[in-house]
């Protein structure tokens, strides 16, 4: 079978495992608007209590810490090889900041943050790679790099680390290979730190890696092999060319244990950063976090982390794009990577590069299955819509796989199961405390024309209100009746229907004697029949409204026209109105309605260029 064969080996005949479309639809609707690639946010019914869903995965809070330690040691190599980390003293790590103008700006539009406050994570800042990518591919590396330096007696215990830098260890390393498959920020994370060790490094790169992610790798040494095709063919090409040589260690996105405690290094450092803020996710003060998802592993190993040091009161929801909702599909249906957003006829086709992943890792949607919250989507324009307002209001520069989570607090009163799940579980003062944090999981290493044309697009989005045209979606759209009046059967009755349901709206406020309305047609006639003028409006609670008055041209001036304004207003008073009004042009016959005893009571000015429109009243 060839590789893409076996990768969609699950979609056979139109059946997906074996079971129509049409039933995955009945037993998971929320599959309907995920494949007309409308925005969806899926609550976990799975979750356990943290620690009893913890102990079921076996792994341990001492896993993490070694990963941390591991990292620690290397932080002498990290100064040498990359000046710019010397400032933190060798550590990997970014800063949260709050973003009070990008939640003020937010404040009126329906993706508002609902309550307590905005803060982000900045991973695009983070040395070396400037993505979330950072932390597990350069962990993984590392880990690998200690081994074979240990067990070549290179490395001996209590040794400096810095010695990593040196041309020793680098000829050393350059006998072996380090592969990885990537739609871009593993690529390039794994290969400038493959490349500072001395190792040859091999990238398989899918259709959606970015060309500046490509041609800078290729600058610093590393081979860069290009697919026609999606992130899971790219790494099964670059797992097969790996197996093929021993000396070849493969970094398995999909699965990597290594991986997942490199980025779970991330909540033991965040809980410092807060400590320091004072702050602990607590009952009275919960933590929301919202990660950017592609195969599951940097978002699973942060929330993963983050769920064994803060317990209960942190919350983590993963975001993907409507196109490529991979975990999304993998977690709800319980079949994880037994099935791809191909399967369920997406197109996984996204500008957010970073999440372009149609097959989810099945490692890690397995141990957060008690875990995670929640999986919401959200379109490529709404991610590029928010990358400019956080340009423009923020100063932030990021990618659009970045912004993914920054729609995240909106779903908590967008969706109103979570809405009053939450409720139960806090007060109303606790969620006001709370702080949301997205993960902004990269964007310093994207060059300035690529960026700017981003901003560009999205400030022409959000500054249209496009985030709120958002939610319109095949299912739900605002759609101009193109025919105007045609007088089609569907038409009217489409027309009447609306006006029925707006008197039946009305009817329940209004007072119960009230009748509907009663239209009025008074008809100027010859004697033959011949139509020569008329009078249109409606009886209507106490008022008479005026709706169309006209006469023939040759029979203007000899009263005809204040002959059936009289008599409607006669009928009128008679039928208990209190009041007649009507509207007319400044070019119309605005003197005549004045000497008939019409106010004017309001005035729109330049209708167009100048022209008046008056609103006129009389008493009965
Ligand atoms: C890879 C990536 C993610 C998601 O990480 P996965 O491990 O693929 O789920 C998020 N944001 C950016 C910018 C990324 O490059």
């Amino acid at each position: 079978m060839s590789e893409k064969n076996r990768l969609n080996a699950s979609a056979v005949d139109g059946k997906i495992l074996g079971k129509p479309l049409e039933l995955w639809e009945n037993d998971f609707p929320k599959i309907r608007s995920i494949r007309r690639y409308e925005e969806v946010f899926w609550g976990n019914p799975n979750l356990k209590p943290v620690h009893e869903a913890i102990l079921e995965t076996g792994i341990t809070l001492e896993e993490i810490q070694t990963a941390e330690h591991r990292l620690k040691r290397f932080a002498t190599f990290f100064m040498e090889a990359f000046p710019e980390t010397r400032a933190t003293h060798g550590l990997l790590e970014s800063p949260i900041r709050r973003a009070e103008a990008f939640q003020t700006a937010l404040e009126k539009t329906p993706f508002a943050v609902p309550f307590g406050q905005l803060m982000i994570k900045l991973d695009s800042d983070l040395p070396i790679s400037g993505s979330i990518k950072a932390r597990g591919g350069i962990y993984e590396v590392l880990q690998h790099a200690e081994h074979l330096a240990f067990d070549a007696g290179l490395l001996t215990p209590g040794m400096n680390y810095a010695a990593f830098a040196k041309p020793n260890f680098k000829k050393f390393f350059s006998d072996y290979s380090v592969a990885v498959g990537s739609t871009g920020n593993l690529g390039l994370s794994i290969g400038i730190i493959s490349a500072a060790l001395g190792f040859k490094a091999q990238v398989h790169m899918s259709s959606d890696a970015k060309a500046w992610k490509k041609a800078l790798l290729r600058e610093k040494g590393v081979e860069v092999f290009e697919y026609d095709s999606d992130y899971s063919v790219a790494v099964e090409q670059g797992r097969k060319e790996a197996e093929k040589d021993p000396k070849t260690y493969f970094v398995d996105d999909e699965n990597s244990v290594n991986l997942f405690m490199g980025y779970a290094v991330a909540a033991l450092r965040l809980k410092a950063q807060f400590d320091h803020l004072g702050y602990t996710p607590s009952k009275e003060k919960p933590l929301f976090v919202y990660l950017p998802c592609g195969v599951g592993g940097g978002p699973g190993g942060v929330a993963f982390g983050l769920k064994m040091v803060f317990g209960e009161h942190v919350h983590c929801y993963f975001a993907e794009p409507t196109h490529s909702p991979c975990m999304l599909l993998g977690m709800m249906t319980d079949q994880h990577d037994a099935v791809s957003v191909q399967d369920f006829g997406l197109d996984n086709r996204t500008i957010a590069d970073g999440l372009a992943v149609g097959r989810p890792s099945l490692f890690v949607g397995k141990v957060l299955k008690h875990l995670l919250d929640g999986v919401f989507s959200v379109t490529d324009d709404h991610m590029l819509a928010d990358l400019a307002l956080m340009a423009d209001v923020e100063s932030l520069r990021l990618e659009p796989s970045a912004l993914a989570g920054i729609s995240g607090p909106s779903w908590l009163k967008r969706d109103s199961a979570v809405y009053e799940a939450l409720q139960k579980q806090y007060t109303p003062e606790a969620l006001n405390q709370s702080i949301h944090l997205a993960w902004a999981t990269g964007g310093s290493m994207v060059p300035e024309g690529v960026m700017e044309r981003d901003i560009e697009n999205g400030r022409k989005l959000y500054k249209n209100n496009a985030l709120a045209a958002s939610l319109e979606s095949p299912s739900m759209q605002i759609v101009l009746d193109e025919g105007l009046d045609t007088g089609e059967e569907e038409q009217i009755r489409d027309e009447a229907l609306i006006s029925e349901s707006l008197w039946n709206y009305n009817l329940q406020s209004w007072p119960t004697n009230v009748e509907k309305s009663r239209k009025l047609r008074l008809f100027l006639r010859t004697a033959e029949g011949e139509l020569l003028g008329g009078l249109i409006g409606k009886i209507y609670r106490n008022a008479l409204f005026v709706d169309k008055l006209f006469v023939e041209d040759n029979l203007r001036g000899q009263g005809w026209g204040e002959r059936l304004l009289s008599r409607a207003e006669s009928i009128a008073k008679k039928d208990g109105a209190a009041f007649a009004h009507l509207d007319t042009f400044s070019f119309q016959a605005p003197d005549f309605y004045e000497k008939l005893g019409y106010k004017a009571f309001g005035i729109l000015d330049d209708y167009p260029d100048g022209l008046k429109r008056y609103f006129y009243k009389k008493t009965l």
